[in-house]
């Protein structure tokens, strides 16, 4: 019985879930409207609608009309500004916070830097920042940080020292309603201004993360970490604690450190032709890294979110080169390369939107 009852309501939920995915895709439109489009009743429409409206997240935006004699009929839209949703985005040095609103448009929004370097200091950060843009109409919570993200939120991160921390489950204990957490190449990847269907997003911006697309969606199965892959036995030590970590023997600090000099004039010399030993051995290793990521996947393209060195065009077409050259005979399928750098503030939004997708999904406790 109690099983009854239990489906009727999930499938109740579903559609309401349904009726609010149509509104909240943007636009304007009537209970006709929606009913034809979800292939609800209007009689259904009609009390979803009503329910959704004492809730606050459906306004009337107005009337348009149906027929020459003059009838005019409701227009319903999202109502954005019911809530708002709280967003970190945790860097090596410094936490990107916003406050948005359920669409994911910011309100506010700043930078802080992390205390220390060290894991403690790094979810102290975040707790203080969240303590600053969490209020009473906060919805939802989204943090992004590096490292691997369970389906618990807990999450795994050689750099921090982390195996299986519980990220989600400690900001619940302390009152911050519906958290998400997912690692922060992939809400760099949901900040994208297209987004990709089928191919691999590699954000260079800070170290090296991977993301993989499979029909528009985010292949859950492909989360590792790329950058802490060893390219160079007894290479210099990595913050992981491994040696010739990918990452680390392609970062602009370790560059400046073993070759000296300043990394901006480097490039400025290197994109004017000149032979820059620095930059041609890490453009050799991103490209390695290239075509690695190539090899395994075989994706249709490669969006790279780009760091100050990829930025630079010259640099950029060197390492797609050194990757096509170590692919050989492997390369027959063309990749389409792309560049495009996603900023803090599209990666805060795609954070926040993705926040607002679970909140008001199934599995959500909004509506
Ligand atoms: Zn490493």
């Amino acid at each position: 019985m109690s099983e009854r009852i239990g489906t009727v309501q999930l499938i109740q939920k579903m559609n309401r879930v349904l009726v609010l995915d149509r509104l909240r895709a943007g636009g304007e439109m009537s209970r006709a409207e929606l009913s034809a489009e979800t292939g609800m009743s209007l009689a259904s429409i009609t009390n979803i609608v009503k329910y959704l409206a004492e809730c606050g997240y459906v306004r009337e935006v107005g009337t348009v009309a149906t027929s020459k004699a003059g009838r005019r009929t409701e227009l319903l839209a999202f109502n954005q500004t019911a809530g708002e949703l709280a967003v970190v985005h945790v860097e090596a040095n410094e936490v990107y916070f916003a406050r948005c609103d359920l669409l994911g448009s910011i309100l506010e929004q700043g930078c802080m830097p992390t205390l220390v370097a060290q894991s403690g200091a790094v979810m102290e950060t975040v707790r203080q920042v969240l303590s600053k843009i969490v209020n009473e109409r906060t919805l939802g919570v989204g943090v992004a940080i590096s490292g691997h993200v369970d389906n618990r939120g807990a999450v795994s991160s050689v750099q921090l020292n982390w195996d299986g921390y519980p990220v989600r489950e400690k900001l619940l204990a302390e009152g911050f309603p519906n958290v998400f957490v997912v690692n922060n190449s992939r809400s760099k990847a949901m900040g994208l201004s297209e987004p990709i269907v089928d191919g691999v997003f590699l954000d260079l911006s800070d170290g090296l993360g991977l993301v993989r697309f499979l029909g528009g969606r985010v292949d859950e199965g492909v989360s590792g970490e790329l950058g802490h892959t060893t390219v160079m036995k007894d290479g210099p030590l990595c913050a992981c604690g491994n040696y010739g970590c990918l990452e680390k023997v392609v970062s602009p600090g370790y560059l400046q450190k073993q070759f000296g000099g300043n990394l901006e004039r480097m490039l400025e010399a290197y994109e004017n032709g000149e032979r820059v030993p620095a930059l041609v051995e890490a453009a050799e290793y991103l490209g390695i890294g290239l075509a690695n990521v190539i090899s395994l996947f075989e994706p249709p393209c490669i969006v790279i979110n780009p760091n100050c060195m990829t930025k630079k065009d010259r640099f950029y077409h060197s390492v797609l080169e050194y990757a096509q050259r170590r692919l050989g005979r492997l390369s027959l399928r063309r990749v389409m390369y792309l560049r495009s750098e996603v900023t803090h503030e599209a990666a805060l939004a795609g954070l926040a939107r993705h926040v607002a997708d679970g909140i008001f999904g199934v599995d959500g406790n909004v509506v």
